[in-house]
């Protein structure tokens, strides 16, 4: 038998107690206790594109003039699509702070007075907003308040349940501003996932409405299709 070091027999049993107790493996690479490591995060966000959120072509974008920005770091698609998972259902808090802080580490600081996550549906039994925390870990690298202020209007059904379609024509005043913020504020938009682009855009006019103007929007990931 191979003679371990005592550092190495200790760090052997700490993985393996840990594995017991807390039987998690990163999604990516199969190390235990945790549900993906830091490098295997940091390597799945492979891009950081700007993009038009009415059309998803390029921004600024000659089509829409008054479009906002959206800056993507990866693609919803394979792996990247079980680690959303697991951030969003499975406790996963620790993965949505990593995500905010790697992406808040990959593109420069916007130029707006604070961070504004995108709500959770009124009806979602969901214990904590992603998108929150994943403002925090931004919040944390940027040195930029979080204003939690958005909320969807009652009435308007489960966003997991609607149609895509639904989604795209999401009325502009779905998502309203919970309390008055400080009106010419300037705020940059954050959530997990972009598909259509109506929840953003949502979120946008909410803010307009308020009488804030919008920097732009960043999200972990965006729809492949
Ligand atoms: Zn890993
Ligand atoms: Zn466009």
């Amino acid at each position: 038998m191979k003679n371990l070091r005592p550092g190495e027999f200790l760090s052997g049993i700490s993985r393996a107690v840990a594995h017991i107790v807390w039987p998690r493996v990163c999604l990516v690479c199969g190390a235990l206790g945790v549900d993906v490591c830091a490098s295997c995060l940091a390597s799945l966000a492979e891009m950081s594109t700007r993009f038009c959120v009415s059309c998803g072509g390029a921004f600024p974008c000659a089509a829409h003039a008054d479009g906002m920005s959206c800056v993507a770091f990866s693609l919803y698609r394979g792996v990247n699509r079980d680690v959303i998972h697991a951030m969003k259902y499975s406790n996963g808090r620790r993965i949505a702070l990593m995500m905010g802080r790697l992406m808040a580490g990959s593109i420069p600081r916007p130029d707006a007075d604070f961070l504004v996550p995108v709500p959770l549906h009124g009806g979602s039994e969901r214990e904590y907003n992603q998108a929150g925390l994943i403002a925090r870990g931004a919040s944390e690298v940027w040195g930029m308040p979080v204003r939690d202020v958005l909320m969807w209007r009652a009435g308007s059904t489960s966003q997991a349940r609607k149609k895509k379609a639904l989604l795209r024509n999401l009325p502009d005043d779905a998502i309203i501003a919970r309390r008055s913020v400080s009106s010419g504020a300037r705020v940059f938009l954050v959530d997990d996932v972009l598909t259509t682009g109506g929840t953003m855009r949502a979120a946008r006019g909410a803010m307009e409405r308020s009488g804030l103007s919008v920097a732009g929007s960043m999200v972990w990931s965006k729809s492949a299709s």
